[in-house]
Parts: structure tokens; C-alpha cells; sequence
């Protein structure tokens, strides 16, 4: 392996591996590779899960329409992994049960396979599906992935349930599954100070500008995009995370004319005042064949989406436009008894799938599997398409199982039930958590301390340190983020603006007004 630390100011510094772009897929991969004792960089132009990674509707989820496309391998791999990831990550990821309404008007998209293949053995069908049909898929989605902590499918009665009273009253039946939530920004900062902890080097707010193959090595210029300053690092392989810029990262950068390509689909969400009191979260199926979710939301909010529409550039900043806002809106109202406006919409984001450019004929259709493509121009590069949050950690063994051999390192998968920082503590253990935080620290609220276990698990004590008072904790920036909690985020989590502190550290964004985010920030700038 390569030593990493340069020989004079001449020579640049050589790694084994070089990784750009710090979403979810470059952060699990640099984690990984560094496990099997390799030296490894990585680079981020923006903020760490400044792109597609904090902007999913942030399940960790089999992913139940799947099925109807038949994409059992997708499927069965993230049933499995959300149990795996569950006990690597207890704080920021937790169990959730979903209520899936069932009514005649239900339409499922007729250019599915199974639509299909039903559409010849079962025409009367057109479109829909009967309840046992649901069932038979709930009943495989419980068994394919091997379910082991959480609760299996149960029919509702919504006359009676209490998930039942916010709906309209046409709706009388539901089915309850389960998957989970996951804090997807959080997700991406863990792993990469999980693979900094582990010996690797990662820089944000840098842009892989360049990168040639001279004499089996790679010599990778990289930006600054603060100072403008560049630097040159040398590497054995390449990987090419860009997610929705992989093909500019494969042509601009590396100059290759490699003939993959990716489909963008922009995927938007709104965020709404609380629609329901209940824990439980909502997934509708609609008239015109796709799906949308309503989930509890930082406590006093509901979460809607998502949409799936083409996306041209990845250049061009996603944004969830009013038509695509009224369409969440619409969709919803069309099962909640009072009908949800844009006057209800408090917060919206938007982020593009980079999805394998497999030739499907709608947004909705395309593969949502991963597809790596290695490429051996001198010295391997591998271009990563498309995955999910969920499978990020397979999809980085597989990475892996193509790189380890071609670089020597060793070639045993070991992420699997290894903690992520702060996640050391058994997969029920938050609640005992919170209670021994409020125990140490008495000046926490119940509020407070579950935000600082959900955000931050066992590390919250090494933030609240020996503070016996709130006034210990420093300046408040409102909402009980203090500056015990920003200094931490700036020394240890990569935070750079307030804008990484309140939207991706955090959500505190939804609880604070514009003059305290301002004033967050330049508390920052003159941070030393
Ligand atoms: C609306 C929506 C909902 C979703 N919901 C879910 C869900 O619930 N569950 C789930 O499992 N998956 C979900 N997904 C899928 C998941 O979010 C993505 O597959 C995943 O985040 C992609 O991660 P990535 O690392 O490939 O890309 P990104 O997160 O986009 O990361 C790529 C990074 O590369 C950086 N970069 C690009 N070019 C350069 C360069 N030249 N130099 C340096 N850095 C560079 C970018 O700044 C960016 O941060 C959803 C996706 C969307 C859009």
C-alpha cells in the first residue's frame, strides 16, 4: 500500500484510492475501502450530502412498489440491509409502521411487468388490484428479507383505528408494514467521520477538476472552491461518485468516452404543519399509478412526497416547483378529510435521482438498482450509478469486491453491525438513553434530550461535556441549538455555514427564523 503523507513539497501526495463526491455512495465507499487497510481521500465540491443524499424522502425501505417491476434482487438486498443498518445506527434511524389505505379507485401504473403480465391473465383487472393480490405482496415483502426486529403486515379496520380518523370516510380498510426512517444527511456525515476516524483524508468545499493517467497513477487536480487554490494528488484508482454529475465527472474530468450514461429524475417533497397526531405514517396509492408518502416530521410537521419528474441538468439547482407542490398537495387531499393547501406547505426541497440510464420509457419506470461500471484506462476508475440510501453500504462492498483485488487490500466485506460514531448502544436503547442523558445533564427538557440522542447517540455527552447549567453550554442560537452543539459540528462534523448546521447537521431550519439562522452564520465566519 502507499505511504499517504508526501515525500517533499514536490511530490504530490500519492493515496491508494481517491473517491469524488461526499454523498451517501462516496462517504460509504472511502469508509469501506479504508477498513481493508487502504490509504483514501475523498473530495466534495459543496457540503458533505449537499446534493441527492439529504434531499430522499429518507427511508430505509425494501421498497415495496419495486415489486410490481419484479426487481426482487433490489428489493430482497434492502429488506435485508434495514435491519442491519437499524443496529449500526439505533440514534438515527428507528422503526416506522406504514398505513396503506385500500379503496376501489386504486391504480397501479399499467406499464409495470406485473401490470403486464396480469393485464393478459386478468384483464378485468385493468389497473387495479384485488386485497389479496396487497396482501400477497405485503406477505412477500415481510418474508424476503429475512425480518428479524420489526413487526409484520396487519390488516386495519380505519372505522375503529385511530389511524383511520384523519382519513376520509370511503376509506374503511388498510394494511400495516413496516420499513424505517433514517436520517439521511446524518447518515453521510457518520460515515465519513467514521472513515476519517479509520485514517482517511476527506476534504469538502473541494472539486475534483481533473484527473490523468500518467504511468499506472492518477494525478488528480483538485480546487479549492473557497481560495481557488489547487493541488495534485496521485492515486492507484479512482472512484466516480458524482452522483447526478457522474457523467460530467466521466467526460469533464477524466476525459473518458465511456458510453454509460445517467437519467436525472427530480424527486420533490413539501413539508406541512402536523396533519395527524399518531407516529404511524400514511402511503397512498394513486389514480394515476404512482405512490406518495405522509410521514411525522421533526415532531411538528408531516413530510409529502415524492415526485418523479425529468430532470435536465445537474447543473441546474432542483427545486420543487408550485405545480409539482400542488400535485403533493392534491394527492394528499385526496385522502385526508380536510384537504391539505399550499397555505399548509411550511418548508420544500427537491433532489435528482442519478439513475442508470437503462432506456426505461417513463421517470417512474427507471431501475432505481445500482449499476458500477469499472473502467481500466491505465489505472482503474470505477463510475457509480444510480442505489439508494438504503443499499449504500452494499453497494459499496460490491465497490469493494472490484477494487480490493486490483489494489491488493483485503478482500473481506467487515461493515456489517459495526457501529456508526455515536450508535454504540443496543437497537432499543435510545429511550434508556434519554433518560440517563436527563439524569447527568437535569437542565434538559424531554425535547431537547431526545433531539441530542436522535441526532448525536452516545456522543451528546461528549457535547454536553461537564456543563451542570444550559449557560455552561455557551451562546444559544435558539431553539437549544448552543454553541457547545456548533462547535462540535464545526470541529468534528465538517460544518462550514449555518446553512450545513440547521439544514443537514440538523433540521433545526424549520424551527428557527431567518434574523437567528443570519445570525448563526456569522457567529460562524468569526468562530476560532
Ligand atoms: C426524491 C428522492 C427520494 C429518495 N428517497 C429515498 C429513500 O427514501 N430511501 C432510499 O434508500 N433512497 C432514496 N433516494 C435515493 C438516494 O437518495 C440516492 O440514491 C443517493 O442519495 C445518491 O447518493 P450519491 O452519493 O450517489 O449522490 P449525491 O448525494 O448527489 O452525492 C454526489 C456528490 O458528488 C459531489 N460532486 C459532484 N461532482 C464533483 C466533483 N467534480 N468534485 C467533487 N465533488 C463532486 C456533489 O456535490 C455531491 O455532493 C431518493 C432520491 C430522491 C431524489
Amino acid at each position: 500500500m502507499f505511504e499517504s503523507i508526501p515525500m517533499d513539497s514536490q511530490t504530490p501526495k500519492t493515496v491508494d484510492l481517491f473517491v469524488i463526491g461526499g454523498g451517501i455512495n462516496g462517504c460509504g465507499i472511502a469508509r469501506d475501502a479504508v477498513g481493508r487497510g487502504l490509504s483514501v481521500e475523498l473530495v466534495e465540491m459543496n457540503d458533505l450530502a449537499s446534493a441527492t443524499s439529504s434531499a430522499s424522502t429518507k427511508l430505509f425501505h425494501g421498497g415495496l412498489r419495486y415489486l410490481e417491476y419484479f426487481e426482487l434482487r433490489l428489493v430482497r438486498e434492502a429488506l435485508i440491509e434495514r435491519e442491519t443498518l437499524l443496529r449500526a445506527m439505533p440514534h438515527i434511524s428507528w422503526p416506522m409502521r406504514f398505513v396503506l389505505p385500500f379503496h376501489k379507485d386504486m391504480r397501479f401504473d399499467a406499464e409495470t411487468p406485473a401490470s403486464r403480465v396480469l393485464s393478459g391473465v386478468m384483464p378485468w383487472l385493468k389497473g387495479r388490484r384485488p386485497a389479496w393480490m396487497i396482501r400477497m405482496g405485503l406477505f412477500l415483502y415481510d418474508h424476503l428479507g429475512g425480518r428479524k426486529i420489526l413487526p409484520a403486515t396487519r390488516s386495519l379496520d380505519l372505522r375503529t383505528d385511530p389511524a383511520g380518523q384523519v382519513l376520509d370516510d370511503r376509506f374503511e380498510k388498510a394494511f400495516e408494514y413496516s420499513d424505517c426512517w433514517v436520517q439521511d444527511s446524518r447518515l453521510v456525515v457518520l460515515n465519513a467521520r467514521d472513515a476519517e476516524a479509520r485514517g482517511a483524508t476527506i476534504r469538502t468545499r473541494t472539486r475534483a477538476v481533473s484527473a490523468e493517467c500518467t504511468n499506472g497513477l492518477w494525478q488528480i487536480v483538485t480546487e479549492d472552491t473557497q481560495t481557488g487554490e489547487q493541488t495534485t494528488t496521485q492515486a492507484r484508482a479512482l472512484v466516480n461518485a458524482a452522483g447526478p454529475w457522474v457523467e460530467n465527472v466521466i467526460r469533464g474530468v477524466v476525459g473518458s468516452n465511456a458510453k454509460e450514461g445517467v437519467r436525472l429524475v427530480r424527486g420533490s417533497h413539501i413539508v406541512t404543519k402536523r396533519l395527524f397526531d399518531h407516529d404511524r405514517c400514511y402511503f397512498f396509492q394513486g389514480q394515476d399509478g404512482r405512490i406518495i408518502f405522509a410521514i411525522p416530521y421533526e415532531r411538528d410537521f408531516t413530510l409529502i412526497g415524492t415526485t418523479d419528474q425529468q430532470h435536465v441538468s445537474p447543473d441546474e439547482k432542483p427545486t420543487c416547483t408550485d405545480s409539482e407542490a400542488q400535485y403533493l398537495c392534491d394527492f394528499a387531499s385526496g385522502y385526508f378529510k380536510t384537504p391539505v393547501t399550499m397555505d399548509d406547505v411550511v418548508w420544500r426541497y427537491s433532489g435528482v435521482r442519478p439513475l442508470y440510464d437503462d432506456g426505461a420509457s417513463s421517470a417512474t419506470a427507471a431501475t432505481r438498482d445500482y449499476v458500477l461500471k469499472l473502467e481500466n484506462p491505465g489505472a482503474p476508475v470505477l463510475n457509480v450509478f444510480g442505489g439508494k440510501i438504503t443499499t449504500y453500504r452494499r453497494l459499496a462492498e460490491s465497490a469493494m469486491s472490484k477494487l480490493a483485488p486490483l489494489l491488493g487490500a483485503s478482500e473481506e466485506n467487515w461493515t456489517a453491525g459495526v457501529a456508526m460514531p455515536g450508535g454504540d448502544f443496543a437497537v432499543d436503547g435510545v429511550d434508556a438513553l434519554i433518560g440517563a442523558l436527563m439524569q447527568t445533564y437535569p437542565f434538559l427538557d424531554l425535547n431537547w434530550a431526545t433531539r441530542l440522542v436522535r441526532t448525536y447517540g452516545t456522543d451528546a455527552r461528549i457535547i454536553l461535556g461537564d456543563a451542570t447549567t444550559a449557560q455552561d453550554l455557551g451562546q444559544g442560537f435558539g431553539a437549544a441549538l448552543t454553541e457547545a452543539e456548533v462547535r462540535w459540528l464545526m470541529q468534528r462534523e465538517y460544518a462550514c455555514s449555518a446553512e450545513d448546521v440547521v439544514w443537514r447537521r440538523t433540521k433545526l431550519g424549520l424551527h428557527l427564523n431567518e434574523a437567528q439562522i443570519v445570525s448563526l452564520d456569522a457567529w460562524m465566519a468569526g468562530a476560532v
